[in-house]
């Protein structure tokens, strides 16, 4: 059974074979530089990880994800021709867009998806809240100044004109109503998303239903 414990944001510990694939490992046999120091190939490159059953998992660093394929433990489940090559010692590696491990890692609940700017983009698939149109700020349902909270529930995705039309009122001043009533997203694929700043085009598919 593998078994897979959590803390400070980060997938950690484990007791199975394919268990310690998320924690940080030497780098044997590869050109070990220093992150940026090579036009930030390792540094800002994120590689999308999957479960054994496609259940998106982390945003892997580059490294980490050549790790994971040199040891075994993950495959190539969408390569990248356009992407970066890595070399070791012996061997060249293509820097895939998404991986998939071998053995299914057990992925426990977890509390409140964190809201940011992105994700909360994603939640509203870029419409406006109040009109529909294409979005392109974050409007506060209960302005900040009369006590609104900064949630997924008082947050939502909207077009500018809206915005600024509605300035600090409340939406019974208006006459007013949301589109859809504004909740937090559930499921792995949001914490993804919320802690991504550039979604690869590739990952999509794999990032389950309002990725796109
Ligand atoms: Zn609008």
């Amino acid at each position: 059974m593998s078994q897979r414990k959590k803390s400070r944001g980060h997938l950690t510990a484990a007791s199975s074979p394919g268990a310690s694939v998320l924690a940080a490992q030497p780098l044997h046999g590869v050109d070990e530089r220093p992150p940026g120091a090579d036009g930030g190939v390792w540094g800002r490159r994120r590689v999308l990880l999957l479960n054994s059953t496609y259940e998106p998992l982390a945003a892997l660093p580059a490294r980490r994800a050549v790790v994971m394929l040199l040891c075994g433990k993950a495959d190539v489940v969408h390569a990248d021709p356009g992407g970066p090559v890595i070399h070791s010692a012996t061997r060249a590696i293509a820097v895939p867009s998404v991986i998939r491990l071998r053995s299914f890692v057990r992925v426990p609940y977890r509390a409140r998806v964190p809201m940011t700017r992105a994700a909360l983009m994603h939640r509203d698939r870029f419409r406006c809240a109040y009109c529909g149109s294409k979005a392109d700020t974050v409007d506060h349902v209960v302005p900040r100044s009369r006590g609104g909270a900064h949630s997924w529930e008082n947050c939502v995705a909207a077009c500018a004109g809206c915005n600024h039309r509605k300035a600090d009122r409340l939406l019974s001043e208006l006459g007013w109503t949301l589109r859809a009533t504004p909740l937090p997203p559930k499921g792995q694929h949001w914490r993804l998303l919320s802690s991504i700043k550039e979604l690869d085009p590739a990952w999509v598919r794999y990032l389950g239903e309002g990725a796109a």
